[in-house]
C-alpha cells in the first residue's frame, strides 16, 4: 500500500529546499524504490496569510493521515509584530504537541569532506558522529502559567514556567537509551540539577531509566559545562539526551561543529514511531528566493525519514552515502564553500544528489 507524506514547505527557504526534497522522493518512486503519495499543506506564515492561522485545521487533518510529515521552516520577520498566537512559529509548536511529537532526534555528523568549514580546529571535529536527543513537547515553551502581567505598581513582568512529568521525562529516556544501544551505547544526560527543581526530577528519573539498559553508560552534565564541552571537545559525547529548550540551545552549537546549519537534519517521532522530519534551521529570510539555500539538511531529513518512517533503511544510507559523494565531487552551496571547491545553486545540489543517488550501489 501507498506511504502517504505530507509536504509542509513553508515559508522563506521552505519552498526552496523542499523542492529538492520532493526531487529525490521522486526519483525514489520513479525507480520502483518507494511507493509514496506526496499531498501538500499550508503551515507558518504562508498558512497565516491564507487562512488567518498558522496551522489551519486541514494541515494538521493531512498529517494526521499520513505516514510521515516533511517540513521546510517557518517565520519571518513580516510576522515578528503578530500576535504570539498566530505567529508562524505557533504552527510549529501546534503541530508537534497535536501529533504527539515528544522525541526529537538531531544528529550532528561532520562529514569528512567538510572538515575545513567548520570554524573548529579539524582535529577537534573531525569524526564527529553526535546524537542530540531534545524532549519536543514539554518543558518550558508548553508550561503553564505564561504570559506578561502588570504588577501592582504597573511594572510589567513576563514568565514561563518549567514543568516536566515524571512520565515524560521517562518516555524520552527510554528513546535515548534504545538509539544509545545501536551506538557506542554512552548517554550523557544534560540538566540544570543544581538549580532547578524540574530538572532534579529529570536527572532522578533519568537514573532510573538507565537501570533498565545495563549495557549503556550514563553520565549527567550541566547545560553550562555541556555547552563548553561541546566546543572544546565534543567527540567525548555519543548520544545526549536533554529538555525542550536546553536541546533547542545545544543542537544549534552542535550545528557549527559540522560547518553549517544547513547540514542537519532532524526527525520528531511519536510513541509509534510516525515522525515529522525537517532541517533544524529557520527559513533563512536573508536569503530567501535568490537560489542558494543548502538543501542538504532537508535531503538529509529524507534519509531519516526512510529510515525510522518508511522501513527503507536501505534506501536511507544510500542516501546519505549520495550525499557523501556529491561532497566528494567538490560541490557546495555558498554556506559550504571553501576555496578549490565547486560553489552551486541550491537546484543544481538537488539535482546532482538525485543523479548520485541512482548511481549509487543498493
Ligand atoms: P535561521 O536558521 O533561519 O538562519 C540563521 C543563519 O543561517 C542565517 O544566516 C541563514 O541564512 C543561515 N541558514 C539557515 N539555513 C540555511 C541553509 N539551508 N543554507 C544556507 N544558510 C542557511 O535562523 P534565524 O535567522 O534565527 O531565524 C529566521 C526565521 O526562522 C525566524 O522567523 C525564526 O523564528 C524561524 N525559525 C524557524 C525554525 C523552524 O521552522 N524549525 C527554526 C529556527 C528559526
Amino acid at each position: 500500500m501507498s506511504k502517504k507524506i505530507t509536504l509542509l514547505a513553508g515559508d522563506g527557504i521552505g519552498p526552496e529546499i523542499i523542492a529538492e526534497a520532493v526531487k529525490v522522493l521522486a526519483a525514489l518512486r520513479e525507480h520502483g524504490e518507494l511507493d509514496v503519495v506526496l499531498e501538500s499543506g499550508l503551515i507558518g506564515g504562508a498558512a497565516y496569510e491564507a487562512t488567518g492561522t498558522p496551522l489551519p485545521a486541514e494541515t494538521l487533518a493531512l498529517a494526521q493521515n499520513s505516514d510521515a510529515i516533511l517540513l521546510g521552516a517557518v517565520g519571518g520577520p513580516q510576522w515578528e509584530t503578530l500576535d504570539i498566537k498566530v505567529r508562524p512559529e505557533k504552527g510549529l509548536l501546534g503541530i508537534r504537541s497535536a501529533l504527539g511529537l515528544f522525541a526529537n532526534l538531531r544528529p550532528a555528523i561532520l562529514y569528512p569532506q567538510l572538515v575545513g568549514a567548520s570554524t573548529l580546529k579539524p582535529e577537534v571535529v573531525s569524526g564527529l558522529d553526535l546524537m542530540i536527543v531534545r524532549e519536543l513537547t514539554g518543558g518550558i515553551y508548553f508550561g503553564q502559567p505564561r504570559g506578561v502581567c502588570r504588577l501592582e505598581h504597573g511594572e510589567r513582568q513576563g514568565f514561563n514556567t518549567l514543568v516536566y512529568k515524571e512520565s515524560e521525562i521517562r518516555r524520552i529516556a527510554q528513546v535515548a537509551f534504545t538509539i544509545a544501544m545501536k551506538r557506542d551505547r554512552r548517554v550523557c544526560s544534560v540538566d540544570k540539577a543544581n538549580v532547578l527543581e524540574a530538572t532534579e526530577l529529570w536527572r532522578e528519573v533519568m537514573s532510573e531509566v538507565a537501570a533498565e539498559f545495563p549495557e549503556v553508560e550514563l553520565s549527567h552534565m550541566y547545560v553550562d559545562n555541556a555547552a563548553m564541552q561541546l566546543v572544546r571537545a565534543p567527540k567525548q559525547f555519543d548520544v545526549v539526551v536533554t529538555t525542550n529548550m536546553f536541546g533547542d540551545i545545544l543542537s544549534d552549537c552542535a550545528a557549527m561543529l559540522t560547518g553549517s546549519i544547513g547540514m542537519l537534519p532532524s526527525a520528531s517521532l511519536d510513541q509509534s514511531g510516525r515522525g515529522m522530519y525537517e532541517p533544524i534551521h529557520g527559513s533563512a529570510p536573508d536569503i530567501a528566493g535568490q537560489g542558494i539555500a543548502n538543501p542538504l539538511a532537508t535531503i538529509l531529513s529524507v534519509a531519516m525519514m526512510l529510515r525510522y518512517s518508511l522501513d527503507s533503511p536501505a534506501q536511507a544510507t544510500r542516501l546519505e552515502k549520495a550525499v557523501g559523494a556529491v561532497l566528494d565531487q567538490g560541490l557546495r552551496t555558498p554556506d559550504i564553500y571553501s576555496p578549490g571547491t565547486t560553489q552551486v545553486s541550491t537546484g543544481a545540489m538537488g539535482d546532482a544528489v538525485v543523479e548520485a543517488f541512482i548511481h549509487t550501489p543498493g
